[in-house]
C-alpha cells in the first residue's frame, strides 16, 4: 500500500510513513495511490467466514505486502476481537451494531487497529509516541483505550469543555495512567485547529526529533482508522447473504456522518469491490456535505451542537479524501453518495418510532442514520435495496438524552457502571495554542 496526500499528488509516502506522520507535513491527508480488489470468489463465499478471517482478508488486500502475514493477523485479531451483529428490524432494514467494543461506540475499530499497526512500526525503532487527539466525544476513550499501558506512549487528548454527555467525559478522564485529558475552553473545531497547530509547529518538531519523540494524530485523520472501518461492511454483507441466501441484492448503508471517516472508509470497500448502490450520508443539523451535494459549494461553518454531539462537525476533515477518491469530479460523487440533514427534532421522534415499532433502542447517532435510510428509500427504493443503517455507539452513552425520549430507564453495561464510579481527573486549558504547545512540551522528559 502507497499513499499520496491530498495536497499534492507527488508528495508519497509508505503505510509506515502515513500511519506514524498522521497527516501529511503539507497539510493534506493521506489518501491510497489505489485501491485493490478483493478476489471475487473471496466474495461470493463471504458468508462462510468469520469476522476476524473477513477482517484478515481485507487487511491483507489492502495492506498488500507492507506487514508480513502473521504479524498483521496478529493485529487484526488483537483488535477485532469484539462481535459486530446484523440486526433485522423490518423487511428491508437492518442496523449494523458497532458498539460491541471496550468503550461501547464504533471508533474502537479504528483507534484499536491503530494503536496495534503503530505499535508495530515504532517498535524496532526505539522511539517515544506521542499521540494528540480532539475529540467531540466518542474518539478520545476509543484511542485512549488502544493505547493504554503501551510502553513509552503517552496519548494527550482534548474536548471540548461543556460539550460533551456526562457519560463520555468520565470515559475519556479516568483511564489516568499513559492518558491525558485536556478541557478546552472552546469547541471541537477549536481542538482541531490546536491538533492541526501542533502538527505544523516547528518548535515542537524539531525539539522532539531531537528527542526521539514521535508526534502522531489519532483523529479520523489517520490513514490506519479508516483501514479497519472498511472490514465491518463487508462483514455486514457476509452477515446479510448468510441469513437471506441470495446474492441478488442491493445494498444501501446509512452512516451518520459527523468528520466523514466511517464514510469514506465505506467508499473505499466498495471500491475494492462491496456490491453497495449507494451510501447515504445522513448528518444532524451540521450540514455542509448534502449542502454542496446539492449546490456544489462546500463551505464550513462552526459547528453546531446537537443531541448527536459526535457528529458536530463543521468542516468535515475528509472531504478531502472523499474527493480525491473521485477526482474531485461532484458528479461521481453524487452517484455514491445521497446526503441529508435532520433537525434534533426530527431525531428525537425517529428514537421514539424506532423503539415503538421494533421494540429497539437507538442512539441518537443511529436515529440519524435511520431517518437518512427511510428518507432515501422514500425517494429511491429499488425493488432489491436493502438498508443497513449503522449504529454508531451504545444507547446507554447518551441515557441523558435517550430516556427522557422514551420515557424508560436503560439498562447500563457493567463496563460502563465501573467507570462512571471512578474519579474524573482532566487538565483544564484555554484554547490559546501557546498552552497546548507548553503541555506537549512537558509530556516527556526532555532535554533542549
Ligand atoms: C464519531 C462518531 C460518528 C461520526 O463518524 P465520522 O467518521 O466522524 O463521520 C458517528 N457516531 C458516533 C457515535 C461517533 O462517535
Amino acid at each position: 500500500m502507497r499513499l499520496r496526500s491530498t495536497s499534492d499528488k507527488n508528495n508519497i509516502a509508505t503505510l509506515k510513513e502515513a500511519v506514524l506522520k498522521g497527516l501529511a507535513d503539507d497539510g493534506g491527508l493521506f489518501v491510497p495511490l489505489k485501491i485493490p480488489k478483493i478476489k471475487s470468489n473471496f466474495i461470493k463465499n463471504i458468508h462462510k467466514y468469520s469476522f476476524q478471517r473477513i477482517a484478515f482478508e481485507i487487511a491483507k488486500t489492502l495492506l498488500e505486502k507492507n506487514i508480513p502475514e502473521n504479524a498483521l493477523k496478529k493485529i487484526v485479531n488483537e483488535s477485532i476481537n469484539f462481535d459486530a451483529p446484523l440486526i433485522k428490524l423490518d423487511k428491508n432494514i437492518y442496523t449494523l451494531e458497532l458498539f460491541h467494543g471496550p468503550t461501547l461506540a464504533f471508533k474502537d475499530f479504528g483507534a484499536r487497529f491503530m494503536s496495534k499497526l503503530m505499535t508495530y512500526f515504532i517498535k524496532t525503532s526505539k522511539q517515544k509516541l506521542l499521540i494528540l487527539a480532539a475529540t467531540s466525544g466518542d474518539t478520545g476513550s476509543a484511542v485512549g483505550n488502544g493505547f493504554l499501558n503501551i510502553k513509552n506512549t503517552k496519548v494527550i487528548l482534548l474536548y471540548p469543555s461543556g460539550k460533551v454527555s456526562k457519560i463520555q467525559e468520565q470515559q475519556l478522564t479516568t483511564m489516568n495512567k499513559n492518558i491525558t485529558a485536556l478541557e478546552i475552553n472552546g469547541t471541537f473545531d477549536d481542538c482541531q485547529r490546536l491538533v492541526k497547530e501542533a502538527f505544523m509547529n516547528k518548535e515542537i518538531k524539531e525539539k522532539f526529533a531531537k528527542n526521539k519523540i514521535l508526534l502522531s494524530s489519532a483523529n479520523s485523520i489517520n490513514i490506519a482508522r479508516l483501514i479497519p472501518q472498511t472490514f465491518y461492511y463487508f462483514y455486514a454483507y457476509a452477515q446479510y447473504l448468510k441469513l437471506c441466501k441470495t446474492h441478488d441484492t442491493k445494498l444501501v448503508f446509512s452512516v451518520p456522518s459527523g468528520n466523514f471517516g466511517n464514510l469514506t472508509a465505506g467508499l473505499i470497500a466498495k471500491k475494492m469491490g462491496l456490491p453497495v448502490k449507494k451510501f447515504v450520508a445522513s448528518t444532524n443539523a451540521n450540514d455542509i456535505f448534502p449542502k454542496y451535494l446539492s449546490n456544489g459549494k462546500f463551505n464550513p461553518k462552526p459547528s453546531k451542537k446537537t443531541i448527536s454531539n459526535a457528529m458536530d462537525v463543521g468542516n468535515p476533515s475528509n472531504f478531502a479524501r472523499i474527493q480525491a477518491l473521485y477526482k474531485n469530479d461532484i458528479k461521481k460523487i453524487r452517484e455514491a453518495i445521497w446526503s441529508q440533514s435532520f433537525s434534533d427534532q426530527k431525531t428525537k421522534k425517529a428514537i421514539q418510532e424506532i423503539y415503538k415499532n421494533y421494540n429497539y433502542i437507538a442512539d441518537p447517532h443511529g436515529a440519524v442514520a435511520y431517518l437518512g435510510l427511510k428518507e432515501y428509500f422514500k425517494k429511491h427504493q429499488g425493488k432489491n435495496d436493502i438498508g443497513i443503517f449503522l449504529e454508531t455507539a451504545h444507547p446507554a452513552k447518551f441515557l441523558d438524552i435517550v430516556e427522557p425520549i422514551l420515557k424508560k430507564k436503560i439498562k447500563i453495561p457493567p463496563a460502563l457502571l465501573k467507570c462512571l464510579k471512578k474519579k474524573k481527573t482532566s487538565i483544564k486549558l484555554s484554547k490559546n495554542f501557546v498552552d497546548l504547545k507548553n503541555a506537549l512540551l512537558q509530556s516527556f522528559p526532555t532535554t533542549p
